[in-house]
């Protein structure tokens, strides 16, 4: 297939690992017989920094007309200052906003060879395989708020959370068809028993699936419960489908449990049209340019863009399949490694995941 890739690099380290995902999707297309082309835009920092926007119109533009974006990573001290007229997260929030991009899906995988890195015991962590999927563009982050002072001094403060059927019937759907390909279990969070948005999501979600996906096993657990079982028993879970809230502070529980953080990747997806995809972690400035980075996470995203914005299924498990090899031979970035033990650099690291796929 031909496909266009837009690559936003970003800050700190998200060049170095952009860099190394690029290689190991360039081998992909080798080995499978696929055209990608990429082109490589400004994000972030450094877009403020050359042209005084983070997400600068032909950035945008370029996404739109691409087939898929991959994301390293975004900020940095350089533009924290509370004043500036714009950071380097706005543009970040703009991409996602203007692209569609209504759910957040992230895996949570726990490799055996590094549970022991996990908070967690390893009886209880080992075998964790997790999808969360969180609802993106809705919710309590989007619906109306406000503030009012009192003349005693005291204020009140409100937000307030927003659902409607079709904004939960597209992210549930795309719960249940991730979980066909998976274990075929999906687990609805919220909190009906108080809130009413949450009895309006538990009826769609539970509508959507009886109707449509009758032959996944489907399961409703109450998001406080579900904040025990994450640490209590992970294995349990496949999909876990919630809100924009819940699946803020759930998806950040869960990405403790794996152990490392330099691991995780994460895409943004909408209806149709590209989707986004990159690691969950930041630009990591205390490390950025000694090509100490792990792109594993980045690496894992490029897995996931090509599952699914390209559905080439089999070149995302082959690359999977690289990490699990290259993880399973020892091989380790400083971030992961034992202390005392030898590590890799970024660029050998994806050297190393070349050679897993045989490039
Ligand atoms: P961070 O994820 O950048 O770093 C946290 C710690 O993890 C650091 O010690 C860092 O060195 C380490 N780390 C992160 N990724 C690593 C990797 N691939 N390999 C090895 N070590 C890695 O989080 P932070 O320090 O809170 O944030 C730094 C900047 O990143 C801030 O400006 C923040 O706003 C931004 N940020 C951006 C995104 C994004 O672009 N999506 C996400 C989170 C934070």
């Amino acid at each position: 297939m031909n496909a266009k890739i837009v690559l936003l690099p970003g800050d700190g380290i998200g060049p170095e690992v952009t860099a190394e995902a690029q290689r190991v999707l360039v081998a992909v297309a080798q080995k499978f017989g696929h055209e990608f082309a990429f082109e490589s835009c400004p994000i972030g920092g450094n877009a403020i920094d050359d042209f005084g926007d983070p997400l600068p119109d032909a950035t945008l533009k370029a996404c739109q007309a691409s087939d898929a974006v991959l994301l390293g990573a975004v900020g940095g001290p350089k533009w924290d200052d509370p004043n500036a007229k714009t950071r380097p997260e706005a543009g970040l929030l703009k991409i996602r906003k203007e692209m569609g991009l209504f759910a957040n899906l992230r895996p949570v995988k726990a490799y055996d060879v590094l549970v022991d890195a996990s908070p967690l015991k390893r009886n209880i962590v080992a075998g964790t395989d997790i999808l969360f999927v969180r609802e993106l563009t809705g919710g309590i982050y989007f619906g109306d708020s406000g503030l009012t002072k009192h003349d005693d001094g005291t204020e009140t403060a409100f937000s307030t959370e927003v659902y409607s059927t079709h904004e939960i019937e597209r992210v549930v759907r795309l719960a249940a068809e991730a979980a066909k390909g998976r274990s075929g279990h999906v687990t609805s969070v919220d909190k009906a028993n108080v809130l009413e948005a949450s009895r309006l999501w538990r009826r769609v979600a539970a509508r959507v699936m009886k109707e449509e996906y009758p032959d996944l096993k489907y399961e409703v657990v109450l998001v406080d419960a579900m904040a025990m079982h994450l640490i209590s028993k992970p294995t349990y879970y496949d999909v876990i489908v919630t809100n924009n809230i819940f699946g803020d502070i759930l998806t950040d529980e869960g990405s403790m449990l794996p152990g490392s953080m330099g691991l995780l990747p994460s895409a943004s997806i909408g209806s149709d049209g590209p989707g986004l995809y990159e690691p969950i972690h930041g630009s990591a400035p205390d490390i950025a340019g000694q090509g100490i980075a792990n792109p594993l996470a980045t690496i894992l995203a490029s897995a996931m863009m090509l599952r699914h914005s390209l559905k080439l299924e089999e070149e995302a498990a082959a690359i999977e399949a690289a990490v699990d090899q290259v993880l399973a031979a020892g091989l380790r970035t400083k971030d992961i490694a034992d202390k005392g033990a030898e590590w890799l650099s970024t660029t050998a690291m994806g050297d190393e995941v070349l050679k897993a796929l045989g490039s």
